[in-house]
């Protein structure tokens, strides 16, 4: 959860730019200094995480997966809270919640990235747990606003990736789940030419995210590697949080990048996170 604020709050300063334009003005882009097109102040975070944080809220209100209706609530009571940027695809089906009732998205071929960047509670809560009720419970919340079947096996992808982390596989090892998805669902494939300026279009999200963790070793590297391609920076930094801050563990979490977040949202992820691995299965009740 800490990896995944870090990753936000470090790609939000440069969202939306190139990775021209990232070199023209900072060089290398690594410090948390705020900014971006938001204008946030340094160690804020954007939606990538607070609709992470809300999804979580859920899960521990419900002591397990939440219904598709617990996950809608969720997510209007966050867009009721104004958060700082919210995508089309999420608000298109927050309001459409509103309006129906219907806790579906209908099938679409708008493949955005916004339910996979929110799906770190899934992989908490759930570690260790049945792998159908993983994978039905990351659906039921991507379906409340997102139905596509490439933002579905993203979603189950890093899911599983973060999983995977958590059990003890090493970043090469979580790779090979890449290269599974990569198999099954070409589109997905990361070998050649260089993902820059990934948009919210989540194969080309997660095609960069790929490369970042091929190409790059650790928290540290991979998470620059990945924010100075610019683009949905923001996202694709939220989602290599999210697996790498898995693999590495808070205590090997750059100490400057850790100390820049906002008190209030570092403690909110520490304190959400633990709660969240109370509740899974595959955490040992005792020691
Ligand atoms: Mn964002
Ligand atoms: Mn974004």
């Amino acid at each position: 959860m800490l990896g995944l604020a870090i990753g936000d709050a470090l790609g939000a300063t440069v969202e939306f730019m190139t990775p021209r334009e990232i070199g023209a003005q900072y060089g290398v882009h690594d410090r948390i200094r705020g900014g971006g097109w938001l204008r946030l102040a340094a160690g804020a975070v954007t939606d990538d995480t607070t609709m992470t944080l809300a999804l979580a809220e859920a899960w521990l209100a419900a002591a397990g997966p939440p219904s598709a209706e617990a996950c809608a609530l969720a997510f209007d009571g966050w867009m009721r809270s104004k958060p700082v940027d919210i995508g089309n695809t999420v608000r298109r089906g927050i309001v459409r919640w509103r309006l129906t009732g219907s806790t579906e998205a209908p099938p679409s071929s708008d493949a955005g990235n916004g339910a996979t960047m929110r799906c770190l509670p899934v992989a908490l809560a759930g570690f260790g747990g049945d792998p159908d009720a993983i994978g039905h419970a990351a659906l039921v919340q991507a379906r409340v606003t997102h139905h596509n079947p490439l933002t579905d096996a993203a979603t189950l992808c890093v899911v599983g990736m973060v999983q995977a982390a958590l059990a003890g596989d090493s970043q090469q090892q979580v790779l090979t789940r890449a290269q599974a998805l990569a198999t099954l669902l070409p589109a997905f494939g990361f070998a050649g030419s260089r993902c820059d300026n990934p948009s919210g279009y989540i194969v080309d999200t997660m095609r960069a995210v790929f490369q970042a963790m091929e190409r790059s070793l650790g928290f540290e590297a991979v998470l620059i590697d990945i924010v100075n391609r610019g683009g949905d920076a923001d996202t694709t930094g939220a989602i290599a949080g999210m697996v790498m801050g898995a693999l590495a563990g808070e205590n090997a979490l750059p100490e400057r990048w850790l100390t820049a977040l906002h008190p209030a949202v570092r403690e909110e992820c520490r304190k959400s996170a633990t709660r969240l691995i109370q509740l899974a299965p595959g955490w040992p009740a005792e020691g």
